[in-house]
């Protein structure tokens, strides 16, 4: 399936989940992760390969415009167990809340997925707002380490932290300065706290996502940028949020990469 403008942002990923992207060894058996931003775009197909593998699961939403309940069920259709917990990232207490109900309600968490982000487009620097950039760095920058340091104590050696990156944190993108910006310092706290952890037994990794089809991007609103999106990379299109999951599995289970910390994963159709 080859994205065109027009098409819905939400794709049943069902079709996609029967031939290529089903892993289906039990990657993640028993296992409890919990994902932020788990209710959209990459973090429910990860939520649902995760189940897939066998882990029960804790999404971290932050408003009813994403269709958390609807992820809930795709992971209950997997036989496995999952919660929904409201919290905005940038808030600390929100996050301690996040940790404490999945811990209450899961005893512990072997996968934190640190993927909830915020980003708006901007073509002119001089047109980021102070309120803005401070968005975007809370959400991206303190999210992430607010929930690192909420999950810590709870993880078993064996556990493992991944972080969403980005491609932009990497090449930088000028219609995005301050996130790409954020996404540099996701990159780099991954590869700080990997060594940091390691006597924990906790490894640390991160995906980054080239161009992927979900409702971060354009909207139909601006149909020629999504009709450009991906244009450059060379498979010349985006990913489906399914392609980015299997990363994920690989960076949360011992049974793939005991043996890998500290590194940046890219999945960028060749890029
Ligand atoms: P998405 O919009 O589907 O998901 C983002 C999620 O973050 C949403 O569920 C949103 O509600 C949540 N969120 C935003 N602010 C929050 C806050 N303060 N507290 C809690 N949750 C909050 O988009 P996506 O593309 O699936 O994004 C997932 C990750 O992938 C992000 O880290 C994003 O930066 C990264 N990424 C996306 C692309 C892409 O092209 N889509 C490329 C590179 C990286």
């Amino acid at each position: 399936h080859h994205p065109k403008p027009g098409d819905e942002w939400a794709i049943d990923p069902a079709p996609l989940y029967d031939a290529p992207f089903y892993l289906g060894s039990k990657k993640l058996e028993d296992k409890v992760a919990l994902i932020t931003g788990g209710d959209s775009g990459i973090g429910r197909s990860v939520a649902v390969l995760f189940a897939r593998e066998g882990a029960d699961i804790a999404i971290v939403y932050l408003a009813e415009d994403r269709d958390a309940k609807a992820t809930k069920s795709a992971v209950e259709a997997e036989g496995r167990r999952c919660i929904l917990v409201k919290a905005d990232v940038s808030e600390r207490d929100q996050c301690r809340n996040a940790v404490a109900q999945t811990v209450k309600a899961f005893g512990r968490i072997d996968v934190l997925v640190n993927n909830a982000a915020f980003q708006i487009h901007s073509s002119e620097f001089a047109e980021l707002t102070e309120e803005h950039f401070d968005t975007t760095l809370k959400t991206n920058l303190y999210g992430y380490f607010h929930m690192a340091q909420e999950a810590v104590p709870h993880m078993k050696p064996g556990s493992a932290i991944i972080n969403t990156g980005s491609v932009t944190g990497i090449d930088g993108s000028k219609a995005l300065v301050d996130y790409s910006m954020t996404k540099g310092g996701i990159h780099a706290f991954t590869r700080a706290l990997s060594g940091n952890l390691l006597g924990k037994g906790i490894r640390v990794n991160a995906v980054a996502p080239g161009p992927v089809w979900t409702p971060l991007n354009p909207s139909d609103k601006e149909a020629d940028d999504v009709s450009k999106f991906g244009a450059d990379t060379p498979m010349k299109r985006p990913a489906q949020p399914e392609e980015l999951a299997p990363a994920y599995v690989f960076l949360a289970s011992p049974h793939c990469s005991s043996y890998i910390t500290g590194e940046i994963l890219p999945v960028v159709g060749g890029y």
